[in-house]
Order: C-alpha cells, then structure tokens, then sequence
C-alpha cells in the first residue's frame, strides 16, 4: 500500500499553513528535487490557496551535484556567479516564505574528495553568508520531507516496500494519519514543547553536565540571558509563527561560544555533505574542539571542525527525549532533520541568535558579542543515549536533575 491521496493532501496543507505558515501576500520560494514534481505541484496549489502571491521554485537533483563534484574543477564549484548572487539580493529584498522539502540520496555524494567538498562549500559559503544573516529571523520558513526510492532503499536495503516504510514513518512523524486533524496534533504538541521550554528558561541555569556510560562527560555554559526555545519561531517582521522543522521534538539553545570541556560521544551516524561519519567522539577544551575520533569518516571530521573559526566551537544544545516518535520508528534516517529529532543532541557551528532578547534585530556580530557562535556551517550531532543523565547548575551551584535514562527527569 502506497501513500492516499488523501494523506499527501493534508501533508502538503500543513507544512504549507501550519509550517510555512503561509501569509497573503507573500512570495514563497519552494527548493525541492526535480523527482517530486508533482508533490511540488500541491504545495504550489496549497501555497495560492492560502494567498502568495508568486511562488517560485528552486529545484534540486542530487545527481547533478553529485557529476558536478566528479567532473568540474574545485575552482569552477566555489565560484558563486552573478546570476546566482543576484538571486541572493533579490532574496533579502523579497523575504520570501521559504519550503525546502528533502528528498536526498543520502550516498549521493560518497567518494566525492571530502577535500574537494569542504572547499566549495567554505568558499561558496563565505560569499551566501552575509545574505543569509540579511534574512535570518525576518522570514518564514519550514524544511519537512518526501521520500526518494534511494533514499528509502538506504533506510530499509533490499526491501521492495522501502518508499512505503518510509513514508509510513515520515507521516508518524509529522503526526498525520488517514483520519485525524494534523493542525489539531501539532496545536498540541506545540503546547507541550512549549511548556517544557518555559520549564528551562525558569530555572535559569548557568550550566549543563552531560554523562553517560559510553564516555559522555561534559559541561557546557550557558548564556545567562539566551532562551529555550522549541517548535515555533516567529517571523519578526510580520509576527507570523512558523515552525522551521517537520518533524520537531527539540528544545534547543545557544551556549556560548568557546565555554564547554569534556567528551561527546556519538550515538548515531552523522550523515554531512551526503558522506557518513561513524562511531565518533570529539573532545573540547577551553570551549573549542581539540581532537576527534571517529571509526568512518575520520578524515571528513576533521575537515568539519576546520571549516572557519567559529567549526570547532558549539552553536546548539537541544534537549530530546528518547521517547521521541522518531527514535521510536527505530532506524536511521541518515537525514539530520529526522536524526537530530530521536534524541538529545549539540551542533557545532554557528549559533542562532533569535534565542537572545531582540536577537532576530541583531547582526551576528552583536550576538557574537553575547557569545553566540558563528561559523559557515551548523552541524548536528546524537548524543542521548539510553543512559543520559543531565544536570542543570544553577547560578547560586544548585543542582537540578533535568534528564535521566535519555529523558525528562
Ligand atoms: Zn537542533
């Protein structure tokens, strides 16, 4: 049994109303990969629906990028021409309600030079970066996903049901079945992520000890006046609430930047730039990652936390219970938006400035001076093992129990 016509509806009505949040009015820029040309044509119908103006579409085909890194020169990969640079401008002026839908291979980058792949991406980085500050926190925006057949045969190899397993877990995971109200689920759902955020933010604490059996032994700052935050964001220009991630289950926040000591160890795969690091662990000292090691990938690793200033230094810890939906579908992803929402885990890279007061009104420079983080790159790593304990330190040296076993304590 495949997908209903029916559930694809209301999958594309809530991540266009619920996720994009979708204003009249607005131009909507939708990024998916040329394979789901008809799911981009439902969400362009959803998006008119609720009033855009103009929605354009950016679409993505992994094998494309995938010859490109194989056959074009590193020098002609970096350069970011002035076709593309003028689709960056219009950008900021547009502010557009962005939908990215994933649909990658996961391997469709492997035995791509991770030389090669780190430098494009440095170099076209450092000339995207100041248009993406321009627009960060003045626009709406939501990442969900539409299963590719490779894609889902990496998930379930040589299983002939791949797509519908994985669409069978998607659609768990962004709360939608054959007869319920997905608005209604995420209402709720959105309370609960919510309460647990207000939960965080009145106990103030100044720091978070990590510890499991695996080797996790870590202690991270907090910046005293950064928020939790989880599930909605809101559009500051317009006061439009969106929610960027579907699936969600996190509640995150910024520490400052350069303040963490000990080990993180992984428990899930890290899938970057389509190539996969396993069994890793990274050490930090004075805040800043010192040493890596990893089982696959080591050298793509250290490339990772190489990247810029700001690749070694952390940009997120988020808080998920390993009760999850997505944990409890119980299988890899190999697609951060699905991974980073199974359990708890830290990001390296830059930081995310809306979690300060007035932050969305900042540049990254002023965040950078409340310890915000900024780098290039924001990678998310699994950390919430069965075993998880947290510690919340409060200012006066109180200690809270905030998880235990991998959830809420
Ligand atoms: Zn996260």
């Amino acid at each position: 049994m495949s997908i209903s016509e029916n559930c694809l509806r209301k999958y594309a009505e809530l991540i266009v109303r619920t996720g994009a949040n979708v204003r009249p009015g607005q131009v909507v820029l939708l990024t998916i990969g040329v394979e789901q040309h008809e799911f981009a044509a439902l969400l362009m119908e959803e998006c008119y629906k609720a009033g855009a103006k103009k929605v354009n579409v950016d679409w993505t085909y992994d094998v494309q990028k995938r010859l490109n890194y194989l056959y074009a020169g590193k020098d002609v990969l970096s350069e970011v021409l002035p076709w593309e640079e003028a689709k960056l401008k219009q950008m900021v002026e547009d502010l557009p309600c962005r939908i990215f839908i994933v649909s990658d291979d996961p391997d469709a980058l492997s035995g791509v030079d991770p030389e090669k792949l780190s430098g494009v991406m440095q170099a076209r980085g450092k000339v995207m970066k100041p248009y993406r500050n321009a627009i960060e926190g003045k626009h709406q925006w939501v990442i969900a996903a539409y299963p590719s057949e490779k894609w889902a045969k990496k998930c379930f190899p040589d299983d002939e049901n791949a797509v519908d397993k994985l669409w069978d877990a998607i659609l768990k995971t962004v709360r939608v079945t054959e007869d319920n109200d997905p608005v209604e689920e995420w209402k709720k759902h959105t309370e609960f992520i919510e309460t647990k955020a207000a939960w965080l933010n009145e106990q103030a604490f100044s720091c978070l000890h990590y510890k499991s059996e695996n080797g996790t032994d870590f202690s991270v700052t907090l910046i005293p006046e950064a928020r939790w935050e989880g599930a909605r964001d809101v559009n500051s220009r317009n006061g439009a609430a969106y929610i960027p991630n579907m699936p969600t289950e996190e509640i995150f926040t910024s520490p400052i930047a350069g303040k963490c000591e000990g080990t993180l160890v992984a428990v899930k795969p890290l899938s970057w730039n389509s190539q996969l690091i396993e069994d890793f662990s990274i050490t930090f000292e004075n805040g800043r990652a010192v040493s890596c090691k990893a089982a696959k990938g080591q050298k793509l690793l250290e490339k990772m936390i190489k990247m810029d200033e700001g690749a070694a230094m952390l940009g997120e810890v988020a808080l998920v219970p390993k009760e999850s939906p997505v944990n409890q579908c119980g299988f890899l992803f190999y697609e951060t938006l699905f991974d980073e929402n199974a359990c708890c885990h830290c990001a390296l890279g830059m930081g995310f400035k809306e979690v300060l007061p007035g932050g969305d009104d900042m540049t990254m420079e002023q965040a950078q001076g409340h310890g915000i983080n900024d780098s290039i790159i924001h990678v998310d790593f699994m950390v919430g093992a069965d075993d998880l304990s947290i510690d919340g330190i409060r200012p006066d040296g109180t200690i809270v129990p905030v998880f235990r076993n991998g959830t809420w304590a």
